[in-house]
């Protein structure tokens, strides 16, 4: 027995850590409206637990959907019937979460002191927590460190603060990790964060953006959801609050902002990924986000980061109709994204919410755009299906590498457009 405990240990297992051995990704796309609407019933079958990693959309687009081993006959069977094309983008999902787990292990072993950041490698956040208050410390003329308010387990919300002076100036908010299994995007914000520190007073934009502005960065926006992905639950999308007279945890922060809530692409089930919550703001992290932005009053810009399937995107979610600046943000995001594929040629699509993926309420970006911050976008990072949520580690400093230019390309469009 206790040798099977060390052999437990050895790979990583603990009880109560959920596995995936065998659980399958499939790509399927959809012919028509009606194929997608059948993958939007067959999301509504709790025993399938069909899990969406791109949801239903527009005929002809991606929809990705993870399906339980115990399932998968039984969902193949069912999209072959329904004559639906399909193919396998993951084999094995628990083989790439070894490989994910090993990964960070090897990155542990070969860290020197605590000053040391491996920024190739995913971090707890206990981890990440550390490395800012050293980024603090490396930066204290330039990075400071806000707390906006707790999560639901009582988590302290921070903020990095990167700022040169002034008193309540124009400002640029960014945030990763909303939805907690989205690493990448927790692990460009850390890159990025860097990177700001290091380029005021080097790069020219960085600096005329800092000496005007400031910028707020949110990395672990959702830190219940982001822990249980190291603890017990690698895909956990959501909060982690209890819905009362539910057995399902979790609300979809990015369902949960009072714009368009409770509209198309959300869902009442509290056992939906996509669940809005029991009423607007009911999450202690959206409503953290959405005081802050209302008391400090001068919140020009908002960029809330998610992964994956490469796009760039801004308001609306919750209605098909342009936005009024629809013009004006089609051709900055036009530029960003041809920016960023400069850098590898990474290829992004870009445009509303509501015409590029799908209709979504109550989402970040569009509360924000209601709410007088006219530069609102959400990034979709990497990749375009073949990794998903699972993106190896080796990919996080490219993938913030090529983002980089994306975000400034937005920050500096708003520091010459101010309003
Ligand atoms: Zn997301």
């Amino acid at each position: 027995m206790e040798s099977f405990l060390v052999f437990l240990a050895v790979l990583g297992v603990t009880s109560t850590e959920q596995l995936f051995v065998g659980d399958q990704v499939l790509r399927v796309t959809a012919r028509n409206e009606e194929q997608i609407a059948l993958l939007r019933v067959l999301g509504e079958q709790e025993e399938l637990q069909v899990d969406f990693w791109r949801h239903p959309n527009i005929p002809g687009h991606p929809v990705d959907l993870r399906v339980p081993f115990p399932n998968l006959q039984g969902v193949k069977k069912l999209l072959d019937f329904r004559n639906f094309s399909y193919s396998i983008m993951i084999e094995d999902v628990q083989e790439l979460l070894d490989e994910e787990k090993e990964s960070m292990r090897r990155s542990r072993r070969v860290k020197r002191s605590s000053r040391t950041f491996d920024f190739a490698s995913y971090h707890t956040i206990d981890e990440i927590y550390d490395w800012m208050d050293v980024l603090v410390e490396d930066h204290p003329k330039l990075v400071s460190k806000i707390q906006i308010g707790q999560s639901y387990e009582n988590r302290p919300l921070y903020v990095l603060k990167f700022s040169t002076g002034g008193s309540n100036r124009p400002a640029v908010w960014l945030d990763t990790g909303i939805h907690s299994r989205e690493w990448i995007t927790q692990a460009t914000g850390v890159w990025t964060a860097n990177k700001i520190a290091q380029e005021y007073g080097q790069d020219p934009s960085v600096t005329a953006i800092l000496d005007s502005m400031d910028i707020f960065l949110e990395i672990v926006t959702n830190p219940d959801g982001f822990a249980f992905t190291h603890s017990s639950n690698r895909l956990w999308r959501k909060t982690r609050s209890i819905n009362a007279g539910s057995r399902c945890i979790g609300v979809d922060p990015n369902r949960n902002w009072d714009a368009g809530f409770g509209g198309a692409g959300s869902s009442s089930n509290p056992c939906s990924e996509t669940y809005h919550g029991p009423h607007a703001h009911s999450e202690k992290e959206v409503r953290a986000i959405m005081d802050f932005i209302r008391a400090h009053g001068k919140v020009k810009s908002v960029i809330s980061i998610h992964s994956y399937s490469q796009m760039l995107l801004f308001p609306y979610g919750y209605r098909r109709a342009p936005a009024p600046d629809h013009q004006e943000m089609n051709e900055l995001a036009k530029k960003a994204v041809s920016d960023l594929a400069a850098v590898f040629g990474t290829k992004y699509t870009y445009g509303s919410i509501a015409n590029t993926i799908y209709m979504a309420g109550g989402t970040t970006i569009d509360w924000a755009y209601d709410n007088g911050v006219k530069y609102s976008f959400t990034l979709e990072l990497r990749d375009s299906g073949r990794y998903g949520f699972l993106l190896p580690s080796s990919q996080i400093v490219p993938t913030a590498t090529e983002t980089w230019p994306a975000l400034l390309d937005i920050m500096v469009h708003v520091l010459e457009h101010p309003y």
